[in-house]
């Protein structure tokens, strides 16, 4: 990126996560990538090498989408937790979840963050190494699951059976992405209501689930 599109600076915004993904039915291979500026600045870029482009010697095309900050750095999580990012065939976890597909094998990853529109940015790859800093991102209990409003939107965490290791994450009405991790950079937010026991809002862990229990309000 040779611009940062927040604040205006040459060569400070750049990649500080990239993985590869298989092609789907439009491309040819797909680049998943974080952009962070020292000013705060994130987004997450695309790049779609299509295979008409790629037979005519075209470059890939690089798409960035400026989703919440909560949604990069969950992107930006799952992307760290893959052991072999450049590796499109990668089996790990991190990529089962990134590498999404509809029924018609295109990836679909981005529409569980809404369709938010994307802008150009330069086509040449910048080298990674930018630093990236988590967020916390505060939850709600709600009933056996969390919730928690992001950028006017309702993101929904509902445990998954059996046990409390993975999770299926809502956000809006949008499709429903499964998560094997709580991100250390999650805190839930006991309520000054239901008598919330101090000490139990812990940064970096995740939340216990202690089997059958009256919801807290
Ligand atoms: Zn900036
Ligand atoms: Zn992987």
């Amino acid at each position: 990126m040779k611009l940062c599109p927040d604040c205006g600076r040459a060569g400070v915004a750049g990649v500080a996560r990239r993985i590869v993904l298989p092609g789907d039915r439009r491309s040819d291979e797909i680049a998943l990538e974080i952009l962070a500026c020292g000013c705060g600045f994130k987004a997450v870029g695309v790049a779609e090498a299509a295979r008409r482009a790629r037979l005519r010697g075209g470059d890939a095309e690089r798409v960035c989408y400026r989703l919440p900050a909560a949604a990069v750095d969950l992107i930006a999580f799952l992307i760290a937790r893959c052991p072999d990012p450049a590796e499109e065939y990668c089996d790990c976890p991190a990529h089962a979840t990134l590498n999404r597909r509809d029924l018609r094998n295109q990836w679909n990853l981005l529409h569980s963050f809404a369709p938010f529109p994307g802008f150009e940015i330069g086509a040449a790859s910048a080298p990674l190494g930018t630093s990236f800093a988590y967020a916390p991102l505060a939850w709600t209990r709600n009933g056996d699951g969390y919730r928690a409003a992001i950028d006017g939107r309702e993101w929904r965490l509902e445990p998954l059976p059996p046990g409390a290791s993975r999770y299926e994450l809502s956000v809006g009405d949008a499709l429903g992405l499964e998560l094997d991790a709580w991100p250390p950079f999650w805190v839930v937010e006991e309520g000054e209501e239901g008598g919330g026991e101090p000490g139990r809002s812990k940064e970096g862990q995740p939340p216990r689930h202690e089997g059958t229990k009256a919801p807290r309000k």
